[in-house]
């Protein structure tokens, strides 16, 4: 059995080993600081006698992939771990306890995944989470955090672990013997990985993303520790800051004040809606040839309203209606009764296409935009060219 150097002193980043077993690239060592990965921490990176460790099992003992090595059994080689890698490892996976020890405290959540790389440290959780929930956890964490509680790993047998005290998921331990991390009188969890001795390591903790994950009624939530943490905390603040300025609240009044603009927008936008209406009809058509022709452009308007007002207009025999709503971009909808013969989105396109623009949809009816603004008037204009109904 390999001696876990890991669990012994997480601390150990250099080592002595005697190789003890060699099966192709894999290796194994007497003794190993390499952790093997587990509880959703990645495994260890470095090396051993100045070769890359590739990878890490746990199979017999613990495995060490080695390309290109030529270790014989009983030879001693000088090991290293990639200490800055580890290290942040074990500072995101204590950190991890306090988080979602601090969730669970408040809400009936279940554990569903843990992800500890470099990359990604996040918790995917089953249960009843909100906002409010993450900020009262995460001033709980950083609050303990900065008390300094110690942090022991002991190993107990199975029988003796409390499970009402200690978070354990007995099926999943396999033989006699139990290792728990405890935070102080904080936390308990049954745990094979590499943390920390002290809170005050893991310097500050911040959520850095909250959203809603599959399958429904999952969460997902992102984190960092330590400087990465407090570099976000500092952006974060101050775009928080920028845009409480920008809406004229203080920052812990942002949201009402966010929910209140909101409102007022959609206000807006509902009464822009009725003065659509209102303007769309009015609307009268010029009869050029027998045929209805009903085009108009505006500003911003509702584009389901302009293409509900083709449809009712080209309800009636001759009649063509070319109408466009100008933003930043231009939105044309061109639609004809079924006694006309024109092709709409063959139009639209010869038309939109002068400008960057396209669309589509059938025969009598196309819609599309420009990646512009276009004034409409000019688009109406070369449509009744395109079709030869322009005045001139
Ligand atoms: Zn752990």
């Amino acid at each position: 059995m390999t001696l876990k150097l890991y669990h012994e002193d997480p601390y150990t980043a250099g080592f002595e080993a005697r190789v003890d077993h060699v099966e192709g690239e894999w290796v194994s060592l007497d003794r190993t600081a390499f952790y093997p990965g587990g509880g959703g921490q990645d495994k260890d990176h470095g090396t051993i006698d100045g070769l890359m460790v590739e990878d890490s099992r746990l199979k017999d003992g613990i495995e060490h992939k080695v390309p290109g090595h030529m270790f014989r059994v009983g030879q001693v080689v000088q090991c290293y771990v990639d200490w800055g890698r580890r290290y942040e490892l074990m500072r995101s996976h204590t950190g991890e306890h306090m988080l979602f020890s601090a969730l669970s405290k408040r809400s009936e959540i279940e554990l569903v995944k843990i992800s500890l790389t470099p990359e990604k440290r996040s918790l995917m959780i089953k249960g009843n989470i909100d906002w409010d929930l993450i900020k009262d956890a995460l001033q709980e964490v950083n609050g303990l955090i900065f008390q300094g509680l110690e942090v022991r790993a002991e190993v107990f047998s199975k029988d003796c672990v409390d499970s009402s005290r200690t978070r354990i998921k007995l099926d999943r331990i396999h033989g006699d013997s139990v290792r728990v991390i405890s935070i102080g009188d904080y936390d308990e969890a049954a745990c094979t990985g590499v943390h920390v001795r002290n809170t005050m390591e893991i310097g500050f903790l911040m959520i850095t993303k909250f959203t809603s994950a599959k399958p429904t009624g999952d969460w997902e939530i992102e984190f960092q520790v330590g400087e990465d943490a407090a570099r976000s905390s500092a952006s974060y603040a101050v775009e928080m800051l920028r845009a409480s300025e920008r809406l004229g609240s203080n920052p812990q009044d942002f949201r009402v004040a966010f929910e209140n603009r909101e409102s007022e927008r959609s206000k807006a936008i509902e009464s822009l809606k009725q003065c659509s209406k209102v303007m769309l009809g009015s609307l009268e058509p010029n009869v050029i040839k027998g045929i209805s022709i009903y085009s108009a452009h505006f500003n911003g308007i509702d584009r389901k309203l302009l293409m509900d007002k083709a449809t009712s207009i080209t309800s009636s025999a001759s009649s063509i209606a070319i109408l466009v709503s100008e933003d930043d971009r231009s939105y044309l909808v061109i639609a004809r009764s079924p006694d006309q013969s024109i092709d709409c989105v063959s139009v639209l396109n010869d038309v939109l296409s002068e400008f960057g623009g396209r669309g589509g949809g059938k025969a009598g009816f196309a819609t599309g935009g420009t990646p512009t603004a276009v004034e409409g008037g000019v688009l109406i204009s070369k449509v009744l060219k395109r079709i030869g109904l322009d005045d001139g």
